[in-house]
């Protein structure tokens, strides 16, 4: 017999689209709305505050598991990407999440899949230059994931700021009829955006790596302030090098629509940034303002 405390809660998981779609069918029929998180799992509070989210919207929230073979360029980490599905589950559970989606790869990309969703435009800046088949890899995932479970809302992160424009616009494009709703970066009591990926630091990167945020609230502040936008990215870019950080593939004051670049006060801002520490590529954004 188990005690209280060793009790786990459990997830119905389903594998198939038929499956999925069966158990969204028998909510919909019950008239009930259905709230869909993509993530590909490592699962931290990062992606459970968007389930938590949907939660709070919707009557049913569909967590789907899938690491994106489509969005990894060649010498990424998609082998390396850490998976512990047992883990992510039991953590779904807890946060609420009534169905969970982890389709093996070959459910969603046959073996003669040759279809893809390009978002053009969007996908010309920021991660789209360091990474050339990322969101040619994101959009046909969410596609698929949209027309496969039909949700009435889809939470994304702010994190991923870029991913969520590109995925509004696919919708929108598209025709598909879902609202993308987005949640606040949620960050480590340093102000490090939570990340599968700072499981590759080591405790010296680690110590460093909280500075990304720091240099992006002080370029907000500067630039609030009337300071040059060319300077403040100058002098930051030099700082956040003087700490330690390896190359840094942009770091930009964007409008946070268009993601047009900014360089003169009194407009819509967004600052973003992409730079390498050790083994891993840290992004992070912030509003200069509104
Ligand atoms: P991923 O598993 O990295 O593809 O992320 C799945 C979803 O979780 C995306 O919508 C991300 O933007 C979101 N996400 C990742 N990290 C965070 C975070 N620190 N705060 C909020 N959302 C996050």
């Amino acid at each position: 017999m188990k005690t209280k405390a060793e009790e786990t809660i459990d997830i119905p998981i389903v594998r198939s689209i038929a499956d999925l779609r069966s158990a969204i069918a028998l909510w919909r029929a019950a008239g009930e709305t259905v709230g869909l998180v993509p993530t590909m799992g490592a699962l931290h509070e990062g992606h459970l505050a968007l389930v938590r989210a949907s939660r709070a919207k919707m009557d049913y929230t569909v967590a789907t598991i899938l690491v994106n073979p489509l969005q990894f360029g060649p010498d990424e980490d998609l082998e390396s990407y850490p998976r512990d599905e047992a883990e992510d589950a039991g953590k779904l559970a807890e946060a609420g999440a009534d169905l969970l989606y982890a389709p093996p790869i070959e459910e969603i990309y046959p073996e003669d899949f040759s279809t893809k969703v390009e978002v053009t435009g969007l996908t010309d800046v920021l991660c789209g230059v360091f990474r050339p088949v990322h969101f040619s890899g994101v959009a046909t995932i969410v596609t698929k994931l949209f027309l496969q479970a039909l949700p009435d809302a889809a939470f994304f992160g702010e994190k991923d700021y870029q991913q969520v424009l590109v995925v509004r616009r696919l919708a929108r494009d598209l025709d598909i009829p879902v609202c993308i709703e987005t949640v606040p970066t949620v960050r480590e009591a340093d102000g490090l955006a939570l990340s599968s990926r700072n499981a590759y630091l080591t405790v010296e990167e680690r110590a460093i790596a909280p500075k990304l945020f720091e240099t992006l609230g002080e370029m907000a502040a500067a630039i609030r302030e009337g300071c040059s936008i060319a300077k403040t990215v100058a002098s930051s870019e030099a700082a956040l090098r003087r700490a330690g950080f390896g190359p840094i593939d942009y770091l930009e004051v964007r409008d946070p629509e268009t993601l047009a670049l900014v360089d003169g006060p009194n407009r819509p801002a967004r600052i973003f940034v992409a730079a390498h520490l050790g083994k891993a590529r840290l992004i992070d954004n912030l509003a200069v303002t509104d």
